[in-house]
């Protein structure tokens, strides 16, 4: 029988990778606790017509990245592609949004169907924020200073660059979007067949294209700011203030869109040049339009989402994850097979008492000695032996397996001071 396999693109995270993703979520969920931000949780499937109205019909992820199906009865469900579409949907289904503000978080996999390579899975996991019922540009700088924060604290900061841009309003876009189409038509056969094909569905899009082709000719296209009206120049340059004063160093990037449909005003991107083709860390924006498009009384929001397996995919390029953060064990306890019940509670004891170390009880018997191989390859520091004289004693055996020390006999009593002494130095 032909084994089963997990999906392409969907991928199981060990136990020795795992340390590092609780160490990376550690970092970031401190610092949004810090900023007075509160953790939501939402469901991964969802009815396909709500990222339908909000990521946009004629976007990558709806056109060809979801996965769609119908269910039982018939309903088209999507597994989400992304997150803010769910929070928005969450808030407005239980009130959050009416007269208040939230600042919220979420984590969580998010499902594409693209073509998997480094940094691009069809399962990859979103650590995302959003602001809501805020309609200035006080908000949009702090969501900025915040993930700056959280590259100082992870060591990435020095290889990672800030871009942002400002779209301005829905009917500036339109304005552009005809004077982009005008000119591009114009040259139309220059375009390749992914630019052709966005050219009546989504324009802007052509903006984003690689092709060095194409962006030869985006030179003398349109530019997006020269439509911009004066509220929106105003916000962003506030926005701009902020991060000046704060030394946030950012690139503006007139080229910026964005995948999806609902932004407004500012959007930005984090990028690095040390993952190679995949280099969009962290990316966000406002969406002051979403919450009315989804049927809801006008309000603002602006959000980020960053990429988990790209960042932890960039601490291990730039070797800043501490060496402390892998899984280890302080404390190993060896016991003959007919001393189980008092080395199982010497091992409780222990952890009542000394609440900071990692304490393994062997298990599933074997001699003295293949347990303290056992207990050296664990990389613990000390095993604790619980033999027939120990017991007979009151004493415990302290092997001390990572410096040249004779083995003590120390009483029962005395232990958990030895042991935190011995690891708090
Ligand atoms: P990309 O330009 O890489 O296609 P995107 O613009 O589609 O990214 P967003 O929708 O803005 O990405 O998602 C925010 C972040 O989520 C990205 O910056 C990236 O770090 C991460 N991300 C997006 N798609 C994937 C994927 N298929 N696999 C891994 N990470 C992803
Ligand atoms: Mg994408």
């Amino acid at each position: 029988m032909t084994k089963i396999q997990s999906l392409r693109g969907m991928h199981d995270l060990l136990p020795d990778q795992t340390s590092t993703w609780q160490y990376f979520e550690k970092i970031i969920a401190e610092i949004l606790e810090r900023y007075s931000y509160q953790e939501i949780r939402f469901p991964i499937l969802e009815q396909t017509e709500l990222f339908k109205r909000s990521v946009g019909e004629a976007t990558d992820i709806v056109e060809k990245e979801m996965y769609s199906f119908d269910d039982r009865n018939g309903d088209s469900l999507s597994l989400r592609p992304e997150g803010t579409a769910g929070c928005v949907r969450a808030c407005m289904q239980n009130g959050l949004l009416h007269n208040q503000t939230q600042r919220l978080w979420y984590t969580g996999p998010m499902f594409r169907h693209e073509r998997p390579q480094k940094g691009r899975q069809r399962q990859f996991h979103q650590i995302g924020v959003e602001a809501f019922g805020l309609k200035g540009s006080d908000i949009d700088a702090e969501l900025i200073l915040l993930t700056s924060r959280f590259w100082k604290a992870l060591k990435i900061d020095h290889a990672v660059t800030l871009q942002i841009n400002s779209l301005g309003t829905s009917e500036d876009r339109l304005r552009f979007k005809d004077e982009l189409v005008s000119y591009l038509t114009k040259h139309f056969e220059q375009l390749d067949e992914d630019s052709q094909r966005r050219l009546s569905t989504n324009p802007m899009r052509i903006l984003d294209s690689k092709n060095p082709v194409i962006q030869t000719l985006l030179e003398g296209a349109p530019v997006l700011a020269d439509f911009i009206d004066d509220e929106s120049r105003d916000h962003f340059s506030k926005v701009l203030a902020v991060l000046e004063a704060a030394d946030v160093p950012f690139e503006i990037n007139h080229k910026l869109v964005r995948g999806l449909d609902y932004y407004s005003k500012t959007v930005f991107e984090w990028v690095t040049t040390s993952l190679g083709a995949q280099g969009t860390i962290c990316g966000g924006g406002r969406y002051d339009g979403l919450v009315e498009q989804f049927g809801g009384k006008p309000c603002p929001g602006v959000g980020f989402a960053m990429g988990v397996e790209r960042l932890v995919l960039l601490l291990e390029a730039l070797d800043v994850v501490p060496s402390s953060v892998s899984h280890g064990v302080d404390v190993y306890i060896v016991a003959g097979s007919e001393h189980t019940v008092p080395s199982m509670v010497l091992a409780d004891r222990l952890r009542d008492q000394c609440p900071t170390l990692r304490i393994e009880s062997h298990c599933g018997g074997g001699s003295f000695k293949s347990q303290i191989k056992k207990a050296d390859k664990s990389g613990a520091d000390i095993a604790l032996v619980l033999g027939e004289q120990e017991l007979s004693d009151g004493t415990v055996g302290v092997k001390y397996l990572r410096k040249q020390h004779p083995q003590e006999s120390v009483v029962q009593t005395g232990l958990a001071d030895l042991l935190n002494l011995f690891f708090t130095d």
